[in-house]
């Protein structure tokens, strides 16, 4: 959707930020405080998990119905390196709320310190109305107000697509000491966190660092040799970065390797998100239809990621792209468990963007034959400018939707060791859920893309979505009556949890639930004395997270749901020389609106073979750069693992 702004630069509304501005909220209501119904168990048969409070930490501004919708600001919509011809600043309106200088509003708090050079820039205040009027800061490489500027829009932009998908505000993944329990947990963004070739996503601090650097001696594009290169201001990099943090609020069991996919799925769906976001940037997707004649596999600009980037570090390329076959006659890179996170991960990358290419030939057969007298076949020279326009807004829509799509089944993913077959079954069962018929095939797209790269889920039958879809609970749960949606409390609107005490018992209904010893298998737990355990200990099965989901259909259809984690820590005895470790189990539960358990996403905690597997990984090549001896021997994570994955070995040549 295009809007004008009041400058000469057109301003993209991204699909998710339009929704959700649009959308007026209630004004904030004291919350009763429920008190549980049965918390007996609390403690003795189950734990609740900081994940759960946390919902109520992290709440964004709610718009009053005087406030404007957006702030528009300008922004690189790729990098400095790119031409404006081709869209390179780009206005984007990011929803609105009241900022400090910093800026520092609900959920992100910009740092102006520089922490190389122990200096503080002074701090970019999008209050000022001098800079509402001009849309912000010019955007410019030297001027460290106008990078505070860009990671803000930037991660703004990505929370909106994060929030309308998934119908609920987001939590984050840490806590952080505040000075009153009303005060909101934000994520700290460091655009200028020191002179490195690095952004990461600091678990332990609750912060992004974006490093700068000199460029190399040789360098491609229209970059200088030796100039400063800021991954703050990489579009790519900052959409990345924060997915990294938002998909830790969200599953924050994945930031554990242990498994060969784990790591790779976090890599692969910070690229998708950074990609698929870029798409709402209407200007770059008209100049890539345009230079491509509407053919989206081959519009560069649209497939590379952190192309600056790369080729600051001497690479001729970009430093990575959504692209893996040359034409329809190459093969396309296979599923390997033993290829490197990010090499990994880019296969996962170009399965779906193969899928996102398919839906969209598709939907743009009919223009192209509307624009060629019936035949399809192009003339030489440019596309009419009209064709390049309704192609354009046909691809900026369908990425909306495969955003919405990929963020969405995340909900649907195990809460622990994820695998990529995993996230085909997400991606089908949630699409299915809220559009049971499918008239462009976009689930038969992607189970195809899939397929060619061999990325099989396992323990289904065949790759039909009857087969992929998940299953409810392998034993007969009754439903869970205090967690129908009558029971529930909402503060006003049902993306927004109504306190922690309400949070709370919602955790206890499902922990009571889910300890009653005939349903502990369905789950993934098991009891601390079960023999098939081998005398490891078992700690109490812990409810991680309790989240509401509304999902609007393109349709208009709404389905409502309640997501819930839980997992149970099994501490691995030390054995036959091999080290001490954790393994985790439990499940993902769907719960309907009746209360009924709808589906069951189990990894069970007694499983030996994915144990055995885990203890491979992490003693492996591939594995032990993120696990560690503690003084007891024992094997245990590694601290700052986003940093480390991000770190390449010597050999590699692509990182972030
Ligand atoms: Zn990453």
């Amino acid at each position: 959707m295009v809007t004008e702004g009041s400058g000469t630069l057109p301003a993209s509304t991204p699909e998710a930020t339009a929704a959700q501005a649009q959308s007026r909220e209630a004004p904030r209501a004291a919350a009763a405080a429920p008190v549980p119904e049965d918390s007996s168990g609390e403690g003795v048969l189950y734990s609740v998990g900081p994940g759960v409070e946390r919902a109520v930490r992290g709440q964004p501004y709610e718009r009053s119905s005087d406030d404007p919708i957006y702030r528009p600001l300008r922004i690189f919509t790729r990098d400095p390196a790119e031409s404006r011809l081709e869209g390179s600043v780009g206005l984007v309106n990011v929803p609105y709320e009241p900022l400090q200088p910093g800026p520092v509003g609900r959920v992100f708090e910009v740092d102006s310190v520089d922490g190389q050079l122990g200096v503080e820039y002074p701090r970019v205040d999008l209050d000022d109305p001098f800079l509402l009027i001009r849309q912000g800061r010019d955007p410019s490489p030297t001027d460290p107000r106008f990078h505070q500027q860009m990671v803000y829009a930037v991660c703004s932009t990505v929370y909106a697509a994060f929030k309308a998908a998934l119908g609920r505000h987001l939590a984050w993944g840490f806590d952080r000491a505040t000075t009153t329990p009303d005060e909101a947990v934000r994520l700290r963004l460091r655009p200028h966190a020191r002179q490195e070739e690095n952004a990461y996503y600091d678990k332990e601090c609750g912060e992004i660092s974006f490093g700068y650097f000199q460029a190399a001696h040789t360098v491609h594009g229209v970059n200088l040799p030796g100039g400063f290169i800021f991954t703050s201001l990489s579009h790519d990099i900052v959409a990345h970065e924060v997915t990294h943090a938002l998909l830790d609020g969200l599953r924050a069991q994945f930031a554990l390797a242990t498994g060969p996919d784990v790591f790779a799925f976090h890599e692969a769906f910070a690229d998708l998100v950074a990609l698929f976001v870029r798409f709402s940037y209407e200007q770059v997707v008209q100049a890539a239809i345009r230079k491509s004649k509407g053919r989206i596999e081959k519009a560069e600009m649209l497939t590379e990621i952190a192309k600056q980037f790369g080729q600051a570090r001497g690479l001729e390329r970009a430093l990575r792209s959504a692209i893996d076959v040359g034409d329809d006659s190459t093969a396309p890179k296979l599923y390997d468990s033993s290829l490197e996170a990010h090499e990994l991960g880019s296969v996962l990358v170009a399965a779906v963007f193969e899928a996102f290419a398919t839906v969209f030939r598709r939907k743009s057969a009919v223009y192209l034959r509307l624009a060629t007298n019936g035949t399809g076949e192009l003339p030489p020279g440019e596309i009419p400018a009209d064709l390049q326009t309704v192609l354009a807004r046909t691809a900026s829509k369908l990425a909306s939707q495969f955003l919405t799509m990929c963020i969405r089944a995340i909900d649907y993913c195990p809460p622990v060791d994820v695998e990529f077959g995993e996230f085909l079954r997400a991606i089908v069962t949630a699409d299915r859920n809220l559009v049971p018929d499918d008239p462009w095939g976009y689930r038969e797209a992607w189970i195809d893309a899939f397929r060619r790269r061999m990325i099989y889920p396992k323990h289904v039958s065949s790759l039909s979505e009857d087969a992929l879809v998940w299953r409810s609970a392998a034993t007969p749960v009754p439903p869970i009556m205090a967690l129908s949606f009558a029971k529930l409390q909402f503060e006003g609107d049902p993306g927004r949890a109504a306190s922690v005490g309400e949070l709370r018992r919602q955790a206890c209904a499902l922990g009571t639930v889910i300890t009653d010893p005939r349903h502990l298998e369905a789950f993934g737990l098991a009891r601390p004395d079960d023999p098939a355990l081998g005398g490891d200990r078992l700690e109490l099965p812990c409810v991680h997270s309790v989240r509401s989901a509304r999902r609007i259909g393109p349709d208009g259809q709404v389905v409502f749901d309640l997501v819930a984690e839980v997992t149970q820590r099994r501490i691995v005895q030390a054995r036959d020389g091999a080290p001490s470790f954790d393994f985790y189990g439990g499940s993902t539960i769907i719960i309907g609106p009746r209360g009924g358990i709808r589906y069951v996403i189990s990894k069970s905690v007694r499983n030996q073979e994915r144990l055995e597997q885990q203890r491979a990984f992490i003693s492996g090549h591939r594995g032990r750069a993120f696990w560690a001896r503690d003084a007891q021997g024992r094997l245990g994570p590694s601290h700052q693992a986003f940093k480390l994955v991000h770190t390449p070995p010597p050999e590699a040549t692509s990182a972030s």
